[in-house]
């Protein structure tokens, strides 16, 4: 079992760390408001004022941080200084491709070891310990990381050398943002033909137009309850990072355009802090309606 530092949290770092602790791993948390330690304390967990401190000591260092720049902070800035040599870091937040490589190239330079894990399954793969995670990095070092990711995750895949994880859920993003687009737009369709909203719903799940983002979202737009989940803030961010490796890769991604205008268009709406599922207010508004 293995001593770990989590660092970050949050809607996913929570549940993640508290599963570690279940699994029977020291976990030894911190996060910037520090009031988001107490449930990890309750779990049987331990809680850290500073990064250093809960690197001080862990073999693992696990990271969930919302984008490129604070994990650059948190690693350059604190991590790097402190860790052991050997140290394992295991980065599951969403980032860019190019930065991951980059900090796993600093990480090596260091005596350090460092893989891309980010996931996919949204607040209730996190508590239900259901995550599919997209693995970047060596070989040995993956294999190492195993048991910890087996314990958040059930579909856990190395897709390739560092950086590629984050290539992969880039995908993925890309991804559920149409999927979820496309429902909201199905759903405003259906009102406004009077359709029995429900029933159109089951029987959608049923066929091809069945999804995990249908099953996930479509009664939370029925409902108007956009409480997050996954924020319009974080999959803007992502939209971004999908536009940015498409473009230095000169690819071109027509339908990820559009959906990240929307997804931007949602955000400038003041709808930031809402779940990803609120593309659906911003179809509503594109209908000439108030949501
Ligand atoms: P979140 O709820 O905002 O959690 C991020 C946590 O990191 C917050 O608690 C924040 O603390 C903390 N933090 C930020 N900077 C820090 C620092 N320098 N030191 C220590 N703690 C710091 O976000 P989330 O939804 O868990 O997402 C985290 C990552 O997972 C993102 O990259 C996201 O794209 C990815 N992801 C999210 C989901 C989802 O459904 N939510 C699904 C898959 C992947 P404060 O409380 O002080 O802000």
């Amino acid at each position: 079992m293995s001593t770990v530092a989590f660092v970050g949290l949050g809607i996913m770092g929570d549940p993640m760390a508290r599963h570690l602790v279940a699994a029977g791993h020291d976990v030894v948390g911190h996060n910037r408001s520090p009031e988001k330690t107490r449930p990890l304390v309750d779990a049987g967990g331990r809680a850290a004022g500073s990064v250093a401190e809960a690197v001080d000591g862990a073999d693992v260092v696990a990271l969930m941080l919302p984008d490129s720049p604070d994990v650059t902070e948190v690693l350059t800035g604190q991590v790097f200084d402190v860790a052991a040599p050997g140290t394992l870091i295991v980065d599951f937040s969403t980032i860019r491709p190019d930065v991951a490589r980059d900090l796993a190239e600093q990480a090596q330079a260091r005596g350090l070891r460092m893989i891309d894990a980010p996931v996919s399954g949204g607040q209730a793969g996190a508590e239900n310990a259901a995550l599919s995670i997209m693995v970047g990095g060596a070989e040995a070092d993956v294999a190492d990381a195993r048991p910890l990711l087996d314990a958040v995750g059930t579909t856990v895949v190395h897709v390739g050398p560092p950086g590629a994880g984050q290539t992969v859920k880039a995908a993925n993003q890309l991804i559920v943002a149409g999927n979820i687009a496309l429902l909201a737009e199905a759903l405003v369709f259906l009102e406004a033909h009077g359709a029995d909203l429900p029933a159109a719903v089951e029987v959608l799940g049923g066929g091809l137009a069945g999804s995990a983002v249908l099953n996930q979202k479509a009664q939370r737009m029925l409902d108007g309850d956009f409480a997050p989940g996954f924020r319009i803030d974080l999959h803007h961010k992502d939209m971004g990072i999908v536009s940015e490796a498409a473009r230095s890769a000169g690819v071109v991604t027509p339908v990820a355009a559009l959906v990240a205008q929307l997804v931007a268009a949602t955000r400038a709406a003041g709808d930031g802090g809402l779940d990803h599922s609120a593309l659906h207010r911003t179809v509503t508004r594109l209908n000439g309606d108030t949501p």
